[in-house]
């Protein structure tokens, strides 16, 4: 069957934080493993980044749920495209926070114009790129 990758940018509302994301990544991982989806979650400067892998069919409904959450507005679809594997394999939702860590602010300069978390700006290649790297540097920690 055909793999897909989505990756999608949104806003969070006032007030969302550590606790929320917490919340998510159970919700995500009590809903994704059964239905084959795999992906990663990042939060930082009140803006999620998010790359969802699987069947066409199950990644299109669960990104269709996602978009109904009021704990985000103004999602942008970066990148909706066939894959031949998964990058994020290992994972039915891995959720990481974009925190000061000199490391991540770093790998973020390099995909992007500065150290502000702003996806919004990213090309679908960089959005990858970032989220692969940050990957591995939440592998080693
Ligand atoms: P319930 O948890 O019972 O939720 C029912 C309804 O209440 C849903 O409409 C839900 O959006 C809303 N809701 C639940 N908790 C809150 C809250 N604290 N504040 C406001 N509204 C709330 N879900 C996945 O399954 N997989 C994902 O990969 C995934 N990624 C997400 C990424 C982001 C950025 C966000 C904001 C949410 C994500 N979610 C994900 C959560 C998703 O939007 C739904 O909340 C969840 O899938 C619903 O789980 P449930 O069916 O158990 O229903």
């Amino acid at each position: 069957m055909a793999l897909y990758r989505l990756i999608y940018v949104s806003q969070a509302v006032s007030g969302i934080g550590y606790l929320d994301l917490i919340d998510i990544m159970q919700k995500s991982e009590k809903n994704n493993m059964p239905v084959g989806i795999t992906g990663m979650l990042s939060f930082g400067d009140s803006m999620f980044l998010q790359v969802l892998e699987g069947s066409r069919r199950t990644v299109c409904q669960t990104y269709n749920r996602i978009l109904g959450d009021k704990r985000h507005v103004n999602p942008e679809l970066i990148e909706f495209t066939e894959i031949d594997h998964r990058e994020f394999g290992l994972w039915s939702m891995k959720a990481v926070q974009i925190d000061n860590h000199p490391e991540i602010r770093n790998t973020l300069l390099k995909y992007s114009y500065s150290t502000t978390f702003s996806p919004y700006s990213m090309t679908g290649n960089q959005c990858l790129s970032f989220l692969h790297e940050i990957m591995g540097i939440y592998q080693n920690k």
